[in-house]
């Protein structure tokens, strides 16, 4: 972490402003270097939270006016000393200016590299790190809600305070193996059982809210599925707002699957239109038939188009049956051309027309019932499948725990499987994780964050 590194932080495109960084304990004296303050000031001497206008040369040639920023150690986004030089947005002059900085002695900034020197300086958790991410990455209010929470703290809190109570618990293990000549009472096995209880349901709780945050971080994998004719492709059409997919009248036109991205209030559906389910003779039409059925073993929802003029029928109701372990909206579709109310379901009904572009508000409430929107600190998520694995390694090591302990076993094999679930817990922010597991967090990050 010696070197002193640069980059790029705004996009690879040209805007109103371009910025680059500089981080490490050489960063003032590199960009003396490279700039010339206005009132003659030099950057060594800026203090911190100060900033100077000034012009960039290389050589004799001026390449822009900028303002540049400094920002003393530890009182920095990376603890370090920072330099960060806000010019005009061009891409080629971001470059050339970087370029300069390479010139004098920094060294290109890797993958996240600056919020890598966050968390290495002990600015930030490792899940307080990996919530950077989600921020920039967030395109809607609730996963910019949730990766806030991970990112101030407060989802790594919840976590400590599982892996504290397993702690305490181990401490009184260890203090009892240490031929106390009391049993200690947190070690009567309903006391014992009580607490193991306890943290094991807060880290199911943990668990649970996963899934429902992948969806409004990642979107919906969501299938379109119903008999041929019933309407899917003009559903698709309608939803993503182009004719995107071929309609027709002739049943069994649509053979492949096609995908198209849609934006509803929170919920963003990865939308995929499959061929007609149903028993086909023609082979092509075969292929696609089970294409849909692959995808509909790779999505999270199907929407259910069904022929409101046409009713649900036999088939309807057998391929609904079929996944059944799958969410399932039903879209009672061609609403316009009958009065005929949809039938009392267990699943979401929305009626709508697709032709005429109406029933978005009763497919968004369908959604809500299927996907309901965080709304206390309770409901928000675990950010990603890292997060996820370690909380599902100890949830099930206090399992095999709280087995043993009604099995009999000696407390030591219980000691064991505490031990295993407060070690998951702990490498949650970062302890005793090897080089390669914050390398790969950081793998994610792009350039210059
Ligand atoms: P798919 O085979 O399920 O993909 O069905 P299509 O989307 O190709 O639609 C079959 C026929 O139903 C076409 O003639 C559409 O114009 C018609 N259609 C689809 N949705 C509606 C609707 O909401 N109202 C009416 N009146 N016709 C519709």
């Amino acid at each position: 972490m010696s070197e002193t590194v640069a980059a790029i932080s705004t996009p690879n495109a040209s805007g109103g402003i371009g910025m680059i960084r500089i981080s490490g304990e050489d960063s003032l004296p590199l960009a003396e270097q490279i700039f010339h303050a206005a009132n003659g000031r030099k950057v060594t001497e800026m203090r911190g939270y100060t900033c100077a206008y000034g012009t960039i040369c290389d050589g004799e040639q001026t390449l822009d006016d900028v303002v540049l920023t400094v920002f003393r150690a530890p009182h920095s986004y990376t603890g370090e000393d920072v330099v960060e030089i806000t010019c005009h947005g061009g891409v080629y002059l971001c470059r050339r200016i970087l370029s300069l900085l390479y010139r004098v002695g920094a060294q290109p900034a890797g993958a996240g590299e600056f919020t890598k020197r966050a968390y290495l300086n002990g600015k930030l958790s490792l899940s307080q790190a990996e919530a950077v991410m989600d921020v920039i990455a967030a395109d809607g209010e609730i996963a910019l809600k949730q990766a806030n929470y991970a990112r101030s703290g407060r989802l790594s809190k919840r976590m400590r305070e599982c892996s504290e109570r397993i702690t305490e618990m181990l401490s009184a293990f260890a203090y009892w193996m240490d031929d106390a000549e009391e049993f200690p009472p947190e070690l009567q096995e309903d006391t014992l059982l009580s607490s193991l209880s306890g943290v094991c349901g807060d880290l199911q709780k943990l668990l649970d809210t996963y899934q429902n945050g992948k969806v409004f971080r990642e979107g919906i994998r969501t299938v379109l599925l119903g008999l041929p004719n019933a309407g899917k492709s003009s559903v698709m059409n309608w939803l993503a707002g182009t004719r995107r997919s071929i309609v027709t009248d002739i049943a069994g036109t649509t053979r492949d699957v096609v995908t198209e991205q849609v934006r509803f209030g929170e919920y963003t559906l990865l939308l995929a239109d499959t061929a007609g389910i149903r028993e086909a003779n023609n082979p092509i039409e075969t292929i696609g038939i089970e294409a849909a059925f692959d995808e509909v073993a790779e999505s999270d929802l199907i929407l259910y188009v069904v022929d409101a003029a046409v009713g649900l029928t036999a088939e309807d109701d057998a391929i609904l049956h079929r996944f059944a372990d799958k969410k399932r909206i039903l879209l009672w579709n061609k609403s316009d051309l009958t009065n005929t109310n949809p039938p009392q379901m267990e699943i979401p009904i929305a009626v709508c027309a697709a032709k005429e572009q109406v029933g978005e508000d009763a497919l968004c409430d369908a959604l809500k019932q299927g996907y309901p929107v965080p709304d206390s600190n309770s409901d928000m998520a675990i950010l990603n499948e890292r997060q996820r694995t370690l909380i599902e390694k100890a949830l099930t090591a206090l399992q095999g725990g709280i087995a043993d302990l009604l099995g009999n076993q000696p407390l030591d094999i219980v000691y064991h499987s505490l031990e295993v679930a407060a070690n998951a817990l702990y490498s949650l922010d970062g302890d005793n994780v090897s080089e390669d597991v914050v390398n790969g967090v950081f793998s994610k990050f792009c350039v210059g964050k």
